[in-house]
């Protein structure tokens, strides 16, 4: 398998083109990119800080909804709203039912050492454990469970942070899930090919329709210009970790900083190593191996490493893939699939496929705001 020189990549993926040097073209695409953009970046934090005044309403309980893993990240990020921005939060943890214990005594642990609110959100399991048998079972490629479990988590937050009327929300998704969620195109394409798979299931289907129609209410940070305009009252300001500051100080060193402060704790076997991720991301990735040839934590590192926020050295050692066995089996037992099904899917369906399905979407599924 041929993998790009500058990110982890590899020749799976799709659309993906070397050039001489062995550099793909998304590498070349974000260069390219970041010269044009690096005007809309801030200029320091102070200048961040500044902006994120507006939000604080007197009178009003919180001023942010933080939704937290109990990673070191998002763990480090409640620390630095509460302190440095002074921003009062209610901390949301959501356990989608795959969830470490450890992962949930963190974030109960730091918000009491904050002194701050904490909303936990057990999801009904039987949702979630459909979403898992029927994406990974789809004979479809180049789609995660991981991803679409990844976008309940998200909606999941946008709907408490509108539930508690909260117009910020400071939450913890990568530079890699930034761009999906901000591709109006890719978004459809997505939801068309979802409401495909589960179309035979009218009841699942409805739910989970019904949940993407809450991506109407955010707006999305694309550079500096939508914190310094007023506060909309109708939207829900999203802003993703990645423009902190802290967000590119070593994992190590926020590691030990948060087991000095209130005494976190890591979670054994993770997937990458080093992350608070859920047990299912083991299965998802099994699955997405043998579909796809690569996971989504390959293009999400990749998009790091573009960034400068993480060495390709490091993501090649976090990326290792060795599942343990027995709990592959036990978490496709648990939510009904047969891993002897999965197979690997040509790569020409797929694009055959998609044209059918984008075509279907506009006309049928109407507009999500997205
Ligand atoms: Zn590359």
């Amino acid at each position: 398998m041929r993998v790009c020189k500058k990110c982890v990549l590899p020749d799976t993926y799709p659309g993906i083109s070397f050039d001489r040097e062995g550099i793909c073209n998304f590498c070349r695409q974000y260069e390219k990119e970041e010269k044009e953009s690096a005007a809309k970046h801030f200029t320091g934090e102070a200048e961040l800080i500044a902006c994120l005044e507006k939000y604080k309403e007197p009178g009003k309980r919180y001023d942010v909804l933080v939704p937290a893993s109990g990673g070191v990240d998002s763990c480090f990020a409640l620390i630095n709203i509460v302190e440095k921005f002074k921003l009062r939060p209610l901390v949301f943890h959501n356990d989608h039912g795959f969830d470490s214990a450890k992962a949930t005594e963190n974030v109960k642990k730091l918000c009491k050492e904050l002194d701050v609110d904490l909303l936990i959100w057990q999801y009904e399991l039987g949702f979630m454990r459909k979403l898992f048998k029927y994406f990974n079972r789809a004979e479809v490629r180049d789609l995660s469970a991981c991803h679409v479990c990844g976008n309940m988590l998200y909606i999941n937050a946008l709907e408490v942070a509108d539930r508690f009327n909260i117009k910020l929300l400071i939450n913890g998704y990568s530079k890699g899930q930034a761009a999906f969620i901000r591709g109006k195109e890719k978004a459809r394409e997505l939801l068309a090919e979802l409401v495909d798979i589960v179309s035979h299931d009218s009841d699942f289907l409805e739910r989970l329709t019904g949940k993407y129609k809450m991506l109407e209410k955010q707006r999305h940070f694309m550079g500096k210009q939508d914190l310094k305009s007023e506060v909309d009252p109708e939207k829900i300001m999203v802003i993703p970790f990645y423009i902190f500051k802290f967000y590119k100080t070593h994992k190590e060193e926020l590691k030990k900083l948060c087991i000095d402060r209130f005494d976190w704790h890591q979670i054994e076997t993770t997937y990458p190593a080093r992350t608070t991720n859920c047990d299912m991301i083991w299965l998802n990735c099994h699955v997405d191996v043998v579909k796809s040839g690569y996971t989504i934590y390959q293009d999400e590192y990749s998009t790091m490493i573009r960034a400068g926020d993480f060495s390709r050295e490091q993501a090649l050692k976090d990326l290792e893939f060795n599942p343990p066995r027995d709990l592959l089996e036990r978490l496709a037992h648990d939510v009904g699939l047969d891993l002897s099904e999965i197979k690997e899917v040509k790569k020409e369906s797929k694009e055959e496929a998609v044209a059918a399905r984008a075509t279907m979407s506009k006309t049928e599924q109407g507009d999500f705001g997205f």
